[in-house]
């Protein structure tokens, strides 16, 4: 629970003295309630107040970093129980697990389906984010091989999973510049695993049965000196895991409670296809830090990517497309012009459907602030006043010869506006953009 300005002035020394710049320590504690001061600008705080006042700025959920350069991926850090109450920061990591029981062929063969995932939706590139190497062999020779291989094939976040603190000692040894996180651990090994986090600077996943467990497994890990940790309550049933997450989230925001703020770590077993989508999807939603998967499929992954990307965008900020003329084709003055709003989901919807009617065809995009057509209608961005506008910044009338422009059938009320303001024939287009390359083909000659 963040510290009010009267609760962090009691630890301050209280003698006025200005050396932080503030007139008084009230002033100052005050600023540093708003985060418009920071502690090391009172040379004279004591270390007991330094050490409560630090420990009451941290966040409820911990931010852990993994991984490095281009492949960095952050969890935690979230503030809210529900994306509306503000946003979701950091998105459910994506970890795809590689067996080192895989022989030499099949583990690089395995790396190689990893590297090549890969889809484009609504203007975002999206690839997996993490490799999770498991060492079901228990042989630690088989996992280091395994390891070579990734590193040498894959610049992705790794995740180290091995109960073995030996194993994994040897493993950071070769690839702690790289931030991995370290999984499997659990009573039986925390010790020695908490040593190697340390000496190795990198995050530990701790593994327990049920909340009771985990919650006196982080409280060890603390004390051990882990500050970096990723909580693994384990997976039996969705309802479980739902019940166990919500747990942990709901205590770390509401309650500041230390042992559950931090990012959770979910593995999902490979059962029905359509199970692994529906756990998955689930708990994106409430509340994983990473998930692992154990299959490379299209067909599973990209139902729990769109998820992802629908709960991790800022509802706050709409996702857009860049306002201007679009090309499709080859499209020259007698080519049609095609108008809409410039929401991501509107114009991935549209322009497939342009590029699959086969016709070269304009699209003007307006800047709507990211509403969809009809929104932005009735939120009076999407008029004939702005239309007509965008038309002239762009020159239209320099671009085509015919002057015609077909707007979404939903608002065909604008039409007569938009003659008046554009000096431009309007044509009524279809209400649903799957009816464009029928529109096009029959209607626009
Ligand atoms: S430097 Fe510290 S003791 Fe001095 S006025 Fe500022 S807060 Fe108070």
């Amino acid at each position: 629970m963040a510290l009010s300005g009267l609760d962090i002035y009691k630890l301050l020394p209280k003698t006025n003295c200005k050396k932080c710049g503030s007139p008084t320590c009230l002033a100052f504690a005050m600023k540093l309630a708003m985060k418009k001061a920071t502690l090391a600008e009172c040379p004279d705080i004591t270390a007991e107040a330094k050490k409560a006042l630090e420990e009451s700025s941290r966040p409820p959920i911990s931010l852990i970093k993994l991984g490095s350069g281009d492949s960095a991926v952050e969890i935690g850090g979230e503030t809210v129980l529900f994306r509306h109450e503000k946003t979701f920061y950091h998105q459910t990591a994506l970890a795809i697990s590689v067996d080192d029981t895989l022989s030499d062929a099949e583990l690089l063969a395995r790396i190689k389906e990893i590297e090549d995932i890969s889809f484009e939706r609504v203007g975002q590139h999206i690839v997996i984010d993490m490799i999770a190497v498991v060492n079901k062999s228990l042989s630690g020779e088989k996992f280091l091989s395994a390891l070579d291989k990734i590193l040498a094939n894959s610049k992705k976040a790794i995740i180290l999973v091995s109960p073995d603190s030996k194993t994994i000692e040897s493993a950071l040894k070769k690839c702690s510049d790289k931030k991995p996180l370290v999984c499997g651990v659990d009573s039986k090994n925390l010790k020695d695993m908490c040593a190697a986090a340390k000496a190795y600077k990198v995050p530990l996943a701790l593994k327990a049965g049920n909340l009771e467990e985990l919650d006196k497994l982080s409280q060890e890990a603390s004390s051990l000196g882990a500050e970096e940790i990723v909580l693994d309550p384990g997976f039996e049933t969705l309802r479980g895991s739902l019940n166990d997450l919500t747990q942990i989230r709901r205590l770390s925001l509401k309650r500041n409670y230390r042992p559950f703020g931090f990012p959770v770590i979910m593995f999902i077993k490979n059962a029905d296809k359509h199970q692994v989508v529906m756990n998955s999807c689930t708990l994106i939603a409430k509340y994983a830090g990473i998930i692992v998967l154990d299959t490379t499929e299209d067909d599973v992954l990209l139902p729990i990517i769109a998820m992802r990307q629908n709960i991790y965008t800022d509802p706050q900020k709409p996702v857009t497309v860049e306002p201007k003329l679009y090309k499709f084709g080859s499209p020259d003055k007698n080519s049609p012009v095609m108008v809409t709003t410039n929401f991501s989901l509107t114009y991935y919807t549209v322009s497939p459907e342009i590029e699959g009617s086969g016709q070269s065809a304009y699209l003007l995009v307006t800047d709507s602030e990211g509403m969809s057509v009809l929104t932005a209608w009735a939120a009076e961005k999407f008029t004939p006043e702005i239309i007509a506008d965008t038309m002239k910044k762009i020159d239209l009338d320099s671009i085509v010869s015919h002057k015609k422009i077909i707007i979404p059938g939903y608002v065909a009320v604008l039409s007569g506006k938009l003659e008046d303001a554009s000096g431009w024939q309007v044509l009524v287009g279809p209400k649903e953009a799957s009816g464009i390359p029928k529109y096009l083909k029959e209607i626009w000659k």
